[in-house]
């Protein structure tokens, strides 16, 4: 048992991270929806299957299986794509399969299904809008574009992805304006969602604030 947390936020805020540090922390299962986008787009670029709906994308949706293993690895059908899903080429190809309600839909019902029991830090842009609207806790983070420019480019730095900081630059701003315009199907802006600013907070001054307010809110 235990609460349901909702952690939104800008690309580069340290959703990622925090989630799964937060997770930690509290014993909590950590839902990393956008590995799921990740991996349902490697599984399609790899079968050649375009991001339209339609028969092939359907057939793909229904026999893939993605597991968000405890210890943060992915697997899909079986195979550990953990690095394979961070590749840029992925980054760059995500949107167009996470944009069709087809997609939204079949992973909307896979993620409330993982959450059904609490015990949960969900981590996506719809989460508290569309996928658990009535979770007990629900953050926004944001950051300033420059802070979250340099993460980022640490962050893929670190796992051995060759990048520049214009190139990470010029990814966070397309990917900040496709979620401008990004219909994630929400009836409305979410209600009650704290946002919290991490501009100059460390990951773990990050992490502290966000289990006091989900101690407040019973985890
Ligand atoms: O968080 P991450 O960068 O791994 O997410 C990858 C992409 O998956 C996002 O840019 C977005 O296009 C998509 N996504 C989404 N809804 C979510 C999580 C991710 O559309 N809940």
């Amino acid at each position: 048992m235990g609460i349901v947390i909702a952690i939104d936020g800008v690309v580069g805020a340290g959703k990622s991270t925090t989630a799964r540090l937060l997770a930690q922390r509290l014993g909590y299962r950590h839902l990393d929806t956008g590995a799921m986008y990740r991996a349902l787009t490697l599984a399609a670029l790899r079968q050649q299957v375009a991001p339209v709906a339609g028969a092939a994308l359907e057939t793909l949706l229904g026999q893939l299986r993605i597991d968000l293993e405890p210890n943060g690895r992915v697997r899909l059908d079986g195979e550990d794509v953990s690095e394979a899903i961070r590749q840029p080429q992925i980054s760059r190809a995500v949107g167009a399969y996470a944009d069709l309600p087809l997609v939204r839909l079949a992973m909307v019902e896979e993620q409330q299904r993982l959450g059904a029991a609490g015990g949960v830090v969900a981590e996506g842009r719809d989460m508290a809008s569309v996928v658990f609207p009535r979770a007990e806790l629900k953050v926004r983070l944001v950051a300033d574009l420059e802070e979250r420019v340099r993460r980022r480019f640490r962050e893929l730095s670190a796992k051995g992805v060759h990048t520049s900081l214009e190139q990470v630059r010029a990814d966070i701003r397309r990917r900040d304006q496709q979620d401008l315009e990004r219909d994630y199907g929400a009836s409305g802006p979410p209600a009650g969602v704290l946002e919290v600013d991490t501009t100059g907070l460390s990951i773990e001054e990050q992490v502290a604030r966000l289990a006091a307010l989900a101690r407040q809110r019973g985890a």
